[in-house]
């Protein structure tokens, strides 16, 4: 069997993204998933809006899928007693569900022409002047692999061998854990509103973390999650039922529904990889740690990458130049787009975690640091708002506004 141009492993939204445009670009691809389509995936399920507007070829497939828009969002500091209500300016966020928006996207790669092979687990690879992939279901042959299998990526563990990289320990590794309990759309039109809107609670439980309901048509996804040192110190389940009471008192969940079960799954965020190839390979999306340590938001950066992707691989198999130095290409386009922002979003999110009552506490007060924290949230400005805006806001408040309480 001829080799393929290139083999992306894992069809989460980067890797199916990936395929599609490589297979739109009129490349031979095959892409590798170990679950049997449609699958669920633990996520909140949060899409913002610049997701469509990077990538205009895959509305046809996200729009019909998309449930909901959110139109505010209520975000709590830890002690509760203050609260921020704000409304989206623009850039309006949607509500998706992961099983159906990952089918979605895999089957608009395999309408694109990719070869979709599920159920099928990626289990090695061997470079000899090409990939050979080996996997549950026999080898498959190519020119170039692409890593997209998430936060335990085997590529990307041998990237970082090879670049003397080390791996996320726990400091820069979150964990978080959801459900989307039916609780029906009635319930939520009287709870949430036309707004549909957004609760976000800072650190429930002391974690590391924010707590979050995001709701759907006639679900509600809940969940919480923070850096992976912190949630090794508290009693997840614990938290987990006193984050329902804390929902069931203010009227957020109904109060006859059971505590409902929970999944969880690793987040990177510390931020990207500072290498992200290696002779024949490229690495996107969780693989490489492109999520937003601010948010969690990481479907965005990844699938954006699996297009920012698709230049450096058509270069490559045009060249027939397949070595690292060649392919760091892609490492620096889509360093270029979202890296900075991502770092700078890094440096906030530990801002926010180190003063989550007194950040809450400004925001009642400031519309403009709202504005500007939604714009970090939602990605409003282009390549991200840089450092001195938020950062000024913030000292403004602290000068205008002095805080004595604590955190
Ligand atoms: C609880 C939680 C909430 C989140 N909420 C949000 C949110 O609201 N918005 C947002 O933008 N991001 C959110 N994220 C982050 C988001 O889920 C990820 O950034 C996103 O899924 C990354 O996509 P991906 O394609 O890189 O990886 P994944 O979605 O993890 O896809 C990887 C794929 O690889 C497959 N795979 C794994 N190993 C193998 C193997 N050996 N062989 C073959 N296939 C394999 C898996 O089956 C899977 O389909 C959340 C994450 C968590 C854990």
């Amino acid at each position: 069997m001829a080799p393929y141009d290139v083999i992306v492993a894992g069809g989460g939204p980067s890797g199916a993204t990936t395929a599609f445009y490589a297979a739109k670009a009129g490349l031979n691809v095959a892409i590798i998933d170990r679950s049997c389509f449609p699958r669920d995936k633990a996520c909140g399920g949060l899409l913002t809006a610049r997701l469509l507007d990077e990538l205009p070829e895959l509305r046809p497939y996200i729009e019909p899928v998309i449930e909901c828009p959110s139109r505010d969002v209520n975000l709590y500091s830890p002690s509760l007693k203050h609260r921020i209500d704000y409304v989206f300016p623009l850039g309006t966020p949607w509500n998706v569900r992961r099983e159906v928006f990952d089918h979605a996207l895999l089957e608009a790669a395999r309408d694109a022409g990719a070869d979709v092979l599920t159920e099928t687990r990626v289990t090695g690879y061997q470079f000899n002047g090409g990939v050979k992939v080996t996997t549950s279901r026999g080898d498959f042959r190519s020119k170039m692999v692409i890593g997209a299998t998430g936060p335990n990526d085997m590529l990307a563990g041998q990237v970082r061998q090879r670049r003397n990289l080390n791996p996320w320990n726990d400091r820069e590794m979150a964990i978080a854990l959801m459900w989307e309990p039916v609780v029906g759309k009635e319930f939520i039109d009287s709870a949430f509103g036309d707004n549909r809107s957004l609760l976000v609670h800072f650190k429930p439980g002391g974690i590391e973390g924010f707590g979050w309901v995001f709701p759907k048509e006639g679900r509600l996804n809940i969940g919480f999650g923070g850096y992976k040192h912190s949630m090794k110190l508290v009693k997840l389940r614990e938290i987990w039922k006193e984050y329902i009471s804390l929902l069931k008192k203010d009227g957020y969940f109904p109060q006859e529904h059971p505590v409902p079960p929970v999944k969880g799954a690793p987040i990177p965020l510390v931020g990207p990889m500072k290498a992200t190839t290696m002779d024949h390979t490229l690495i996107v999306g969780d693989a490489a740690g492109m999520v937003s340590p601010l948010s969690g938001e990481g479907i965005y950066y990844g699938m954006h990458a699996g297009k920012i992707a698709i230049k450096t691989i058509k270069n490559a198999l045009k060249t027939g130049n397949f070595t690292q130095a060649y392919l760091d290409a892609y490492h620096r386009d889509w360093s270029m787009v979202f890296g900075n922002e991502l770092s700078d979003l890094a440096f906030f999110s530990r801002m926010v975690l180190k003063m989550p009552e007194r950040m809450v506490y400004y925001g009642t007060r400031d519309k403009k640091l709202c504005e500007i924290f939604a714009d970090l949230f939602l990605g409003i400005t282009p390549g991200g708002l840089g450092k001195k805006k938020p950062m000024a806001r913030t000292l403004f408040n602290a000068v205008r506004y002095p805080y004595f309480g604590l955190g």
